[in-house]
């Protein structure tokens, strides 16, 4: 029954309504077809009653003289005129004591209901499925001659019945079947908009497309239902396009923020961010297909002096023409990105051979060798490259970046202009630089550095005129580390600056002490890079001058080349102020560096710094004496002191004096020692009067 229901339930509204109408309309005909029978087969009955019952009383009267005289012979006959009556079936003629008289059987054979018995209660007419019974009492006057008993058979009216349902029952279904079929029709015809309305709205769902409509039926209901659909439709389809420019709107900013995110205006480069996602997918690559990946750094040399002296545009105008240099450099599908001010990144994939980064680096300095041209400047720049290769060096991401830029930080430090391949030296000096990093926050609370100072001394007089400091780190654990090892450190970290405050305080303390034990002599204090491109520099070193209260003549900051030629004009305007307050300038290491003596005029300096790599081959080495007697002649013309440094034998005191050098520094005087040392040196020199001559 349930699955009945469940199927009925199933079954399209057309077919319920055309089912339900058959149903209803077929029972509706067999009822009305079984009452038309009922009644049909009760007037016939009643008129079969009817008859007999006539039938009964003429033969009873016909009977009246055949009774009463007893002859049964004429009894008989009047009998067997019933025969032409079809219906009846017998009739039996009773004496007055009940017992048969004459009958008449129609068909003595077939007849079990042959001449019914007497029964003088008997009702008078009896009905029953077979046939009719009619009892008719014989009598003359009052006095009772017998009875007769008619019987007719239902067999006809059942015929008729019969012929009845024959003739209705094909004319019902004949019925049935027209309306069936009228039905339909006209269900198809009403419900065909129903139709359409579902068939647009499967198109729409199948498709996505709402511009669709539904056709708006002339009939009310239909009609509204069209309407209120296309109505709803109108919405969604405006929602969809809202949604839609939503979507892209939002499409458009993403795209847009992704390539802000990794996209460089200036160069139209890539950016680091970039970089690294495209670093990670390549080293992913290179993992799974056994690649050999190289990453490159590339730092510009010198760009801050371009971006201060002559400015922002041209700055970034540079890095656009140095974008396209290198570029140019490169195979189609290599990576460059932008990854700093002005520092570019490589990535150069699946690269068989460790030498093509050689190459690809040579390539690169090459592309930047000529000067660039940007409103009537001629600007060089060099670049200094730093290398690192997937997997040789390093398989992992962070340690490939940090190894370029190790690689880098060689190459720069090494003269500039240069490519270096990361080696695992530079590794271990890494991992020192970093140990001695984290050491040397900790030195300056610990006081842990110590001043010591080396004499200088006049070449002509032989008087002690000057000391360097020169900055000592003892370590509790590494013991005495040597400046050339933590001061690149400090420089890097920027913990220089206060380290460089410490050593000017300190030997400014130590200044007045000798001052006020009589020795009037200057101190050389070594500057770095770094300290000169703070901002507070001057004003820091005016205060300690004056809260040490020493005059800024006996003060001379000792510069390298290197940080001259990188100078910004912000150094230049900070060199002048220094001068402008009295202190002295010396260039340190002269003739490791550019050795030009034209920049110096530029700068307000007042002695140079013979390097003792020049020194050490004195008087011997044709070259070395060449350079020596080179830079006291330059250095004369230009009016600059000359002191000559690492000076350890009488040879070559000799031949710088004789050379008119003014100054000396160097173990024969002296090596670096404490501030007490000093004092007592100074004290046994007599007013600062040095033993050598
Ligand atoms: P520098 O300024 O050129 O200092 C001279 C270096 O030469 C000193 O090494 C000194 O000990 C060494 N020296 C002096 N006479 C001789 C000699 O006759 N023969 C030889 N072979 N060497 C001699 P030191 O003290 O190891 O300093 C190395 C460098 O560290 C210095 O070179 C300087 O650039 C830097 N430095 C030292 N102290 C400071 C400081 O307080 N601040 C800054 N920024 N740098 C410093
Ligand atoms: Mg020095
Ligand atoms: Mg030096």
């Amino acid at each position: 029954m349930e699955q009945l229901i469940e199927w009925i339930n199933r079954q399209a509204l057309s077919t319920k309504l055309k089912w339900t109408y058959l149903v209803t309309s077929g029972g509706v005909m067999l009822l009305s077809t079984l009452f038309l029978i009922g009644i049909q087969l009760y007037f016939f009955t009643a008129a079969l009653v009817r008859q007999t019952q006539s039938q009964a009383t003429m033969v009873g009267a016909n009977l009246t003289a055949a009774m009463a005289f007893a002859d049964s012979e004429a009894a008989g006959d009047i009998l067997s005129a019933l025969r032409v009556a079809p219906d009846v079936q017998s009739a039996v003629a009773y004496d007055a004591k009940g017992k048969a008289f004459v009958s008449f059987v129609r068909d003595p054979q077939s007849s079990p209901d042959a001449p019914a018995a007497h029964d003088a209660h008997a009702r008078e007419t009896v009905v029953d499925v077979r046939g009719v019974s009619v009892t008719r009492r014989i009598q003359v006057g009052n006095r009772l001659l017998g009875t007769v008993v008619v019987r007719s058979s239902v067999t006809s009216v059942y015929h008729q019945l019969t012929l009845y349902l024959a003739l209705a029952l094909p004319m019902t279904l004949a019925l049935l079947s027209l309306s069936y079929y009228a039905l339909s029709r006209l269900q198809r015809y009403f419900t065909a908009p129903i139709r359409a309305l579902s068939a647009v709205s499967e198109q729409i769902s199948r498709q996505g497309d709402y511009s669709l409509r539904a056709e708006v039926s002339p009939a009310a209901d239909i009609g509204l239902l069209a309407r209120t659909f296309n109505g709803m439709l109108d919405r969604i389809q405006k929602r969809e396009r809202e949604l839609e420019a939503e979507i892209n709107e939002r499409k458009r900013i993403e795209v847009k923020l992704d390539r802000l995110a990794h996209f460089d205006p200036v160069t139209q480069l890539n950016n680091r961010h970039f970089f690294n996602e495209r670093l990670e997918s390549v080293l992913a690559r290179a993992r799974k297909f056994d690649e050999r990946t190289i990453l490159m750094f590339i730092d510009l040399d010198n760009f801050k002096t371009v971006n201060d002296t002559l400015g922002h545009d041209i700055g970034d105008e540079l890095l656009r023409l140095v974008s396209r240099r290198l570029s140019e450099a490169l195979r189609f599908g290599d990576v460059l990105s932008r990854i700093g001010g002005d520092e570019f990144g490589i990535i150069l994939e699946n690269v068989s051979q460790v030498g093509v980064a050689s190459m690809i680096a040579e390539k690169c300095l090459a592309k930047l060798a000529d000067p660039i041209h940007i409103h009537g400047h001629d600007i060089h720049i060099g670049a200094s490259i730093g290398i690192s290769v997937y997997p040789d060096d390093a398989t992992d991401m962070h340690a490939l970046l940090k190894y370029a830029d190790t690689a880098m930080y060689y190459a720069k430090n090494g003269g500039k202009n240069a490519w270096r391949t990361f080696t695992p030296s530079m590794r271990d000096d890494a991992h020192k630089r970093f140990k001695l990093d984290n050491n040397l926050r900790r030195a300056l609370e610990r006081d842990e550095f110590v001043l010591h100072y080396q004499p200088q001394v006049d070449l002509k007089t032989g008087d002690i005129v000057g000391v360097e400091a020169l900055i000592r780190w003892i370590h509790p654990q590494l013991g005495m580390v040597s400046p050339n090892d933590f001061i690149p450190v400090a420089e890097d970290t920027g913990l220089i600056v206060p380290i460089g405050e410490w050593v000017l305080r300190e030997a400014c303390r130590d200044l007045t002490r000798w001052h006020a034990e009589g020795h009037l002599l200057r101190v050389a204090v070594n500057l770095s890079g770094r300290q000169l491109k703070e901002n507070g520099l001057v004003a820091s070193v005016l205060a300690t001058l004056r809260e040490t209260d020493v005059d800024p003549c006996w003060l001379e900051l000792e510069l390298t080349e290197s940080m001259l030629m990188d100078a910004s004009t912000d150094i230049v305007d900070r060199l002048h102020a220094l001068t402008d307050a009295g202190i002295q300038l010396a260039i340190d290491d002269f003739g490791t560096g550019y050795s030009s003596m034209s920049y110096l005029k530029t700068f307000p300096v007042r002695a140079l710094k013979v390097d003792r790599s020049f020194v050490r081959g004195l008087p011997q080495d044709p070259e070395d004496a060449a350079i020596t007697r080179a830079i006291i002649a330059m250095a004369r013309s230009l009016k600059m002191e000359i002191v000559a440094e690492g000076i350890e034998t009488q040879e070559q005191h000799d031949f710088l004096r004789a050379h008119g050098c003014d100054k000396s520094q160097g173990y024969l005087y002296g090596r670096p020692c404490a501030a007490a040392q000093i004092g007592q040196m100074l004290a046994r020199t007599r007013a600062g009067t040095c033993e050598v001559d």
